[in-house]
């Protein structure tokens, strides 16, 4: 099982969507392990997209990351790291294939839905940014047999 990081961003919250985003984790699948609401600062922005520094929309990425508060949320599979990250979609919603959650309701690069980890290394590493380990739930799932059967 892997543990993956999904933020709802305020583009999510602003368009009504955060139940629909949720709903496609949980019917694919996916076990809800954290889940809560936080506003971000520029502090944990800047370490959280410390990979796009030196890019020039980096101030105006994190201003709308902090434009609402987002919701943190820890979704939980095997493989769910790809499994998110291929629901998600690619970065610029205009190009983002439809049936993803940025091809379905995302027009841009900046307001696209949904942060998701882009690999299990990460993964871990931002589950521990936003989360307390005491905020991730390790419930037994009663419906895994039905989700995975042997593979
Ligand atoms: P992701 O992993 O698909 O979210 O993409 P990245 O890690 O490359 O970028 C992080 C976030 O920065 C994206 O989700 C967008 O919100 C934002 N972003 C990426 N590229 C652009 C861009 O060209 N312009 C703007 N304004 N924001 C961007
Ligand atoms: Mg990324």
């Amino acid at each position: 099982m892997e543990k993956t990081l999904v933020i709802l961003k305020p583009s999510c919250l602003q368009r009504g969507l955060v139940g629909e985003v949720t709903k496609r984790f949980e019917q694919k699948g996916l076990r809800l392990a954290g889940m809560k609401m936080c506003q971000l600062t520029d502090d944990v922005l800047s370490e959280h997209y410390a990979h796009l520094a030196e890019r020039p929309f980096f101030q105006l990425l994190k201003d709308a990351m902090m434009a609402t508060p987002v919701i943190v949320c820890c979704f939980e599979g095997v493989g769910a790291v790809d499994v998110v990250r291929q629901m998600a979609g690619t970065t610029n919603g205009r190009k983002a294939l439809p049936g993803t959650i940025r091809g379905d309701f995302s027009m841009s690069s900046q307001e696209n839905i949904v942060h998701t980890s882009d690999s299990l290394e990460n993964a871990a590493i931002e589950l521990k940014r936003f989360f307390k380990d005491e905020e991730i739930f390790d419930y037994k799932s009663v419906s895994n047999a039905f989700i995975y059967a042997s593979d």
